[in-house]
């Protein structure tokens, strides 16, 4: 359950199964809770991967 990926647009936990929709970035699967979520990711991908990206984990 821990792993479950965020929604880096709207900050909510997805299920990968039941996700609305996924997008493939710079090697990574985002997923997302709605279209929408997954169209405001597209438009400007940085700025939301920037907000989930949790200090330890930067490499
Ligand atoms: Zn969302």
């Amino acid at each position: 359950m821990a792993n479950d990926p965020i929604d880096p647009v709207c900050g909510m936990q997805v299920d990968k199964d039941s996700a609305a929709a996924q997008v493939e970035y710079k090697g990574e699967t985002y997923y997302f809770c709605a279209i929408g979520c997954k169209e405001r990711f597209e438009e400007n991908p940085e700025k939301f991967i920037e907000r989930i990206q949790e200090p330890q984990k930067q490499q």
